[in-house]
């Protein structure tokens, strides 16, 4: 509601109340990106490092498992770099050779594997240490899954680029999967599971896929799965579930079954229900999305039209009431003070039948516009109806009540209205004012002394802006002198 009203003294139009700050995760995902790109810098670094001081564990993590190839380790360096940076901005060509670079290492590796003959990744650094390990039958070779992973990724990083953010996070989501694979190949104690991945490989697959799905969660199936509506929210818990039960669901059966051929089988079955799981989750929370974001459009739409007058686009009556009731009831608790300014244009029904109702319209936008421009954002104010406005001051005194209701009174004589100021001359207000500081229990009370003022204003020549006078004889005359305001 207070958002609202903010927007509708503002007169924003109904699409910008859809940019408020719900969208949490989506903005915590984004930051994550950088996380991410560090870590795979980490990550890639490790193995390095441990070719530089030959210490194997740092690039073979279990010690029979297979290991982080230099050229895997130098690739996964530079796509981390490139994730760090949300914006590439006038580093942009220095980010797209870097991109290139891994688009062409990693389809040379596949092309290297294909043929079956080396190809130029035997240059790399440290190329000796990984075939030197090879003569000793252990693993050390940048495997058709890390290649295919690296190739994908680094593309995904080309298309966001050029701001294909759609692909990319297509390209980011499928490089996931291998990862995922190896995973569950660890998870479910296969000795080899569909091209092995060393362990550091694994999580730098992980932060470089999460990385760069980062950088495109501002839109596509990302935004809808961390959205903050129920489209997300249910996409979010299926998704977990979705994962987690049948990737237990799985390793109980492997431990049960305990033979490798089929447990192996178990397990690419797992994985290929997880993705599955995972596309119709997010296939119908983007549905869900879709149709959620138009009705909540629609929504908003109503509930602004509920609460803004169709001419002047200021709050109308019922919007006033809901906020002036509030903001009564708080100065009464706290002994606040608050003064009620009603107006109402003199002599308006000459104005339509001189001008006819279109100048008419023109006069009350007229003064709507003067009331928005004399209002503090704290206070409230409406459209009461025909030529009637009401406008209600926080935090203010008789005084500047007063200066309020005068300055309005002034301005609005000297506006110049098109069509009719020229020919018929200045069209004024007459203006009622009371305050709740005087035995008024009820916003009602305060509204019928404000109207009684202003129908004295009416009465004693229009074009003026006058106190509510007190006419209780109960009251003492001394308590009627300290707060009561006559004319000023
Ligand atoms: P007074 O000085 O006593 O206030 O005289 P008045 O003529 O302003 O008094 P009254 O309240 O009788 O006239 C209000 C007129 O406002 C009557 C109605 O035709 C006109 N009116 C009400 N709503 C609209 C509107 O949306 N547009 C236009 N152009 N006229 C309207
Ligand atoms: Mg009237
Ligand atoms: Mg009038």
């Amino acid at each position: 509601m207070a958002q609202l009203l903010k927007y509708l003294k503002a007169d924003v139009d109904v699409d910008s109340l859809h940019t408020q700050n719900k969208w949490t995760l989506v903005r915590y995902f984004v930051a994550l990106g950088k996380v991410m790109g560090t870590l795979c810098i980490i990550f890639g670094c490790i193995p390095l490092c441990g070719y530089l001081f030959e210490i194997e564990p740092l690039y073979r993590p279990l010690e029979k498992g297979p290991a982080t190839h230099p050229s895997t380790a130098i690739l996964i360096v530079l796509l981390g770099l490139c994730i760090r940076r949300k914006s590439w901005g006038r580093s942009n060509l220095a980010y797209s050779c870097i991109i290139w670079v891994v688009i062409l290492l990693s389809a040379l590796r596949l092309i290297e594997l294909a043929v079956g003959r080396p190809l130029l990744i035997d240059t790399l650094p440290f190329y000796q240490i990984s075939l030197s390990e090879a003569a000793q039958g252990k693993q050390n070779a940048q495997g058709w899954n890390t290649a295919l992973m690296l190739l994908l990724l680094s593309l995904a990083l080309f298309f966001r680029g050029n701001s294909q953010l759609i692909t990319s996070q297509i390209l980011a989501v499928i490089s996931l999967i291998f990862p995922a694979i190896a995973l569950t190949g660890y998870a479910y104690g296969f000795q080899s599971f569909f091209g092995d991945m060393s362990l550091m490989t694994l999580t730098s697959g992980y932060c470089m896929g999460i990385g760069t799905l980062s950088l495109t969660a501002k839109t596509g199936a990302i935004r809808v799965l961390l959205s903050p509506y129920v489209g997300g929210r249910l996409g979010r818990y299926q998704l977990v579930f979705g994962w987690l039960i049948p990737f237990m669901l799985g390793f109980l059966l492997v431990k049960a079954l305990f033979f490798q051929p089929e447990g192996q089988l178990v397990g690419l079955y797992v994985v290929m229900v997880c993705w599955f799981i995972a596309m119709l989750v997010t296939a119908t929370a983007m549905v869900h999305e879709n149709i959620d974001s138009r009705r909540r459009v629609a929504e908003k739409a109503l509930l602004k039209a509920s609460m803004q007058d169709e001419l002047t686009s200021i709050p109308n009556r019922r919007c006033f009431m809901e906020q002036a009731q509030k903001e009564f009831h708080r100065a009464k608790r706290k002994r606040g003070e608050l003064w009620l300014l009603l107006l109402d244009i003199d002599h308006f029904k000459q104005v339509n039948d001189r001008a006819g109702h279109p100048v008419g319209d023109k006069v009350i936008k007229c003064l709507a516009a003067l009331i928005q421009r004399n209002a503090r954002i704290s206070d409230c104010y409406c459209r009461l109806g025909g030529e009637e406005f009401a406008l209600l001051l926080l935090d203010t005194n008789a005084y500047g009540a007063m200066q309020v209701a005068e300055r309005i009174r002034t301005e609005f004589e000297q506006e110049i209205i098109p069509g009719f100021s020229q020919i018929y001359g200045a069209v004024t207000v007459s203006i009622g004012i009371a305050s709740n500081n005087l035995a008024v229990d009820t916003i009602e009370t305060l509204i019928s002394r404000a109207d009684e003022a202003l129908y004295s204003a009416k009465q004693t020549g229009r074009n003026q802006a006058l106190f509510y006078e007190f006419k209780n004889p109960s009251l003492d005359v001394l308590q009627l002198n300290s707060f009561a305001v006559s004319r000023i």
